[in-house]
C-alpha cells in the first residue's frame, strides 16, 4: 500500500531575505504536484530589524541586527504571488504563511503583520537568542561558549518563546543550533538535553500546539517522538524547510515511517496534521 504523505508546511520561496538565486515559489508548486504532496505552505522568513512600541526587544534594548542582508517581508508582493500559484496549480492546496523569528521579542511588530496578512499557517522559530547586548544568532554563540552551553541557552529561550507567544501555532525546528553542532565535540546526543526538550515540548503540548518534523537537519528520533507524546502532544506537523524547489518534500517517506511508528497517523484530511 502506498503510504500517503502529508503536506509541506514549511518551504521557502525567493519571498525569503536569504533566499538563494535558485528559490522559486513556481518551481516548488510543481515539485510538490511531481512528489505526491497533496498541498505546501510557503512559510517565509518574517523576522523584523527595527520595533515598535509593544515589542520586549525594545524594552530590553537589544540590537537585532544579525545579517546585514536581513529585510522584512514584503507580504504584499508575496501574496500576489501565492495568489498567481493557486490560479496556475489548481490541483495543489496552498496555504500562505511565514515562518516568525523569536516572535515573544516582537509581540506588536508581529501581531500587526499577520492581522493584515490573513496566514493560513504560521510557524514559531527560534534562530537567534539574546546574548551580550543582542540578538545574536544560533551559529555565533558557538564562537563565544562551549557548544553544551549554546544548547541550555538555546531551550531555555525557545521556552520563553512557547511560553511567551500564542501566534503561531506550529513550533519549528525545536533544536535549531545542533545543524551547527561542532564536529570536534563529537556526536550529538538528545539525552544530554532530555530535561530541556521536554519542558519544551511540555509548553507546547499544554498549548494544544503542534510540533515540526523538520527534514532539513539530523531527522527526529523515535525517542524524541515518545517525550512529545508523554507530555501530551498530540499532533505533528511536516516541514522540509526548503529555500531550494528541489528540497521540497526532501525525507518525507522517511519521516512518514518514523512519525507512525511512533503512533501518529494522517489526520481529518489528508491537508491536516497528523494526529495521535
Ligand atoms: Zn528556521
Ligand atoms: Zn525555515
Amino acid at each position: 500500500m502506498a503510504s500517503v504523505l502529508p503536506p509541506d508546511n514549511h518551504v521557502h520561496t525567493e519571498w525569503s531575505w536569504d533566499a538563494p538565486r535558485e528559490a522559486s515559489m513556481v518551481r516548488s508548486c510543481e515539485q510538490a504536484l511531481a512528489a505526491g504532496l497533496p498541498g505546501v505552505a510557503f512559510t517565509d522568513h518574517l523576522d523584523f530589524t527595527t520595533w515598535t512600541d509593544g515589542d520586549q526587544i525594545g524594552a530590553e534594548d537589544l540590537d537585532p541586527h544579525r545579517y546585514t542582508r536581513m529585510h522584512l517581508l514584503d507580504v504584499t508582493g508575496y501574496l500576489a504571488a501565492l495568489d498567481d500559484c493557486r490560479q496556475r496549480y489548481p490541483d495543489l492546496r496552498i496555504l500562505s504563511g511565514a515562518e516568525i523569528g523569536e516572535a515573544h521579542l516582537w509581540a506588536a511588530s508581529a501581531a500587526a503583520m499577520v492581522a493584515r496578512s490573513g496566514f493560513d499557517r504560521i510557524l514559531g522559530s527560534l534562530h537567534a537568542i539574546p546574548f551580550g547586548g543582542r540578538l545574536t544568532a544560533a551559529d555565533d554563540l558557538f564562537r563565544l561558549m562551549s557548544a553544551d552551553e549554546v544548547m541550555r541557552r538555546y531551550f531555555a529561550e525557545l521556552l520563553r518563546l512557547v511560553e511567551g507567544s500564542d501566534i503561531f501555532q506550529v513550533l519549528a525546528h525545536i533544536d535549531f543550533p545542533r545543524r551547527m553542532w561542532p564536529r570536534a565535540t563529537g556526536p550529538y546526543d538528545e539525552r544530554a538535553f532530555e530535561a530541556e526538550y521536554r519542558a519544551v515540548l511540555r509548553a507546547l503540548a499544554a498549548s494544544g500546539r503542534v510540533l515540526e518534523v523538520n527534514t532539513k537537519g539530523p531527522l527526529v528520533s523515535a525517542e524524541l517522538l515518545r517525550w512529545w507524546r508523554e507530555a501530551g502532544g498530540r499532533a505533528v506537523s511536516f516541514g522540509s524547510d526548503a529555500h531550494q524547489h528541489w528540497r521540497v518534500g526532501d525525507k518525507f517517506k522517511l519521516a512518514v515511517d518514523m512519525v507512525e511508528a511512533a503512533g501518529f497517523r494522517a489526520g481529518r484530511d489528508r491537508f491536516d496534521f497528523w494526529r495521535l
